[in-house]
């Protein structure tokens, strides 16, 4: 297909012979003549031409020259001369040193075949271009944020890095986990969750300069490599940089967000000589910065490469702790804070550990969803915990309720409904007796659908509580949707009731509210006889907490059981 509209720069024509092209070339927008070396370059600074001819015959100059110029400008322009020679070797020689085509000057037809040619030629280059420019964004740059992806973060990081290991300079590397974006996008809609991200990272990228390279590692982790740190206090300071630049709320659609973070860090050349080795560093120092206060930041250290060991030695043996049967239950008395009365308990499990002694679940649970072998652990306590019900209810404690904890992971298993039916059939536990707690963040991550599996799980008979409830972020609106039965005020609320009267509020709130929607509300963790007064006085229905007891083995269940009988 022709163009139309081409603009053509020709080069060394006479008036005659430029009228004379104009009139025997169709298509043609405009044709400017120029004839020495300062036009052409301002006529090709001037525009994009479709083609340049030149006139090879012009004792003005040389075509070469012209043609040398145009290699210089860098733009892309299909070079023709145009000429009555007819020497091979003049021709060959101009065709070596790049032009593009060399077409006889009695040949106009010959002429408009070639610039046409030429034409669609550049085209297709351009499309290629195009085409190559986006694989490589789409290669090297994160979509949404436009930052450097990993692998070209990795490449220059390591040349920076070759660099500076010339001059003995120091580097730091920080890898920032930015938390509630995963919370943010089961609760809105996910473009605000894309949002978010993006003016995160736009703020960091403030950050970067050529000693400074900034990359986004998956949705919620970032990482920096700083080659301008130079002392200790320099690596601090950058931190609170990215701390202070990421904290501050951020305002989508009129709705203010707060994100919080942790950061692992790592110095060049102490904690890794190269990036692969200072980016595993300081993914192990913010696997333990779960620990740590939010917004802030851990430095590597070869402690945490043997905690990294152990928990890696940890998840190994756990495959095999079920079958070794190394786990085991310990049982925490529920108390009615009316009557005084034990009436049921929550079973927590326990890993007796063949090299590392008795593990409580926050050792080992985080490690099980990891793996996935939390789906087998919960059916077994599952059914450990029914089998042990039941046992009591035969010792004459027939009202006695047993609580298991439901984790996200088996929560969204369609398999999950079938499965306790099935336990229950087995072991003969009375639906009615057996609560599963839930936790609030697990409930909220996709809230409809959450309705839908709380609704099947209440056809089975068992009762349903939302476990942690009021410190995380449950929609008042949903909650009226979810059919469940108790709500269980998370142990941090009633650790403060005493200092904090934010805490006291919160739950004098809990517990208007879950009146108002009929369901029953259980504080955990009462530790002093202060709590207790206080929850008592509000009329809270049961309490749990190391007041009463901590988790104990069964037997013990079984001696408190027959003591408060007697
Ligand atoms: P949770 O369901 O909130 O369980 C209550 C935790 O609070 C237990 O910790 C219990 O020992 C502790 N606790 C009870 N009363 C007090 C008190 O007065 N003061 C203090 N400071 N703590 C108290 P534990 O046994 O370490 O369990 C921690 C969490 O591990 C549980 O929290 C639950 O989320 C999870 N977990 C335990 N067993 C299982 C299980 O079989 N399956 C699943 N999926 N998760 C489990
Ligand atoms: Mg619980």
């Amino acid at each position: 297909m022709s163009k139309s509209n081409l603009k053509i720069l020709t080069v060394g024509f006479s008036e005659e012979e430029s009228s004379l092209l104009r009139s025997e070339l169709v298509n043609i927008q405009l044709l400017k003549n120029v004839c020495n070396m300062a036009d052409i370059e301002s006529a090709l600074n001037e525009r994009d031409w479709d083609v340049m001819l030149s006139n090879h015959d012009s004792l003005l100059f040389n075509s070469i020259d012209a043609f040398n110029l145009l290699i210089e400008s860098n733009k892309d322009i299909p070079f023709i001369i145009y000429s009555n020679e007819s020497d091979d070797d003049t021709i060959i020689s101009a065709l070596h040193c790049g032009v593009n085509d060399y077409v006889q000057k009695d040949s106009i037809l010959r002429l408009a075949h070639v610039i046409e040619k030429e034409v669609r030629n550049v085209e297709v280059r351009r499309e290629r271009n195009r085409t190559q420019n986006q694989i490589f964004r789409l290669a090297y740059y994160d979509e949404l944020t436009g930052l450097p992806k990993w692998n070209l973060f990795f490449e220059e990081s390591s040349s920076l890095l070759a660099e500076i290991a010339k001059s003995n300079a120091n580097a730091g590397f920080y890898l920032v986990n930015v938390e509630r974006i995963t919370h943010v996008n089961g609760i809105y809609d996910p473009s605000i969750g894309d949002l978010l991200i993006k003016q995160i990272s736009s703020r960091l990228s403030t950050l970067v300069n050529h000693n400074c390279l900034l990359t986004r590692i998956n949705d919620c982790q970032f990482a920096f490599f700083n080659a301008e740190v130079t002392d200790s206090e320099s690596v601090q300071n950058f931190a609170n940089q990215i701390i202070k630049l990421a904290i501050s709320p951020i305002l989508i659609n009129k709705l203010e967000f707060y994100v919080t973070l942790n950061i692992g860090v790592c110095v060049y050349p102490a904690d890794g000589k190269d990036v692969a080795k200072l980016f595993t560093n300081a993914e192990n120092t913010l696997l333990n910065t779960q620990y740590l206060w939010k917004n802030s930041c851990m430095y590597y250290t070869k402690e945490i490469s043997k905690t990294v060991a152990r928990r890696l030695e940890l998840k190994e043996s756990l495959f095999y702790a079920i079958e070794d049967k190394e786990l085991l239950l310990h049982y925490q008395p529920i108390v009615d804070l009316e009557s005084g009365n034990l009436t049921g308990v929550e079973a927590l499990v326990r890993w007796h550990h063949p090299k590392f002694g008795m593990l409580l679940p926050e050792k080992f649970i985080p490690l099980a969803k990891e793996t996935g072998l939390i789906v087998d652990l919960s059916k077994w306590v599952l059914k450990q915990a029914c089998k042990q019900a039941r046992m009591w209810h035969e010792a004459g404690f027939k009202s006695l309720s047993m609580t298991i904890n439901i984790s996200a992971i088996e929560f969204d298993q369609a398999k999950l409904i079938g499965h306790i039916e099935g336990v229950l059939a087995e072991t003969g536990m009375p639906p009615e007796l057996l609560e599963l707690d839930i936790a609030e963040s697990v409930l909220m991550q996709d809230a409809e659908m959450s309705v839908k599996i709380l609704q099947s799980l209440k056809e089975i008979g068992v009762r349903i509580a939302i476990d942690d409830f009021g410190i995380g972020y449950s929609s008042m609106s949903y909650l009226k949707h979810f059919p469940i039965d108790i709500l269980k005020i998370d142990r941090s609320l009633t650790h403060d009731i005493i200092f904090d009267s934010n805490s006291s509020e919160i739950i004098l709130a809990i517990i208007g509210l879950a009146r108002s929607l009929n369901y029953s509300v259980l504080a955990e963790g009462i530790e002093t006889k202060e709590q207790f007064d206080f929850l008592y006085s509000l009329k809270c229905n049961r309490a749990q907490g190391y007041l009463f007891s901590k988790p104990i083995p069964a037997e013990e269940i079984l001696l408190l059981l027959e003591h408060r009988n007697s």
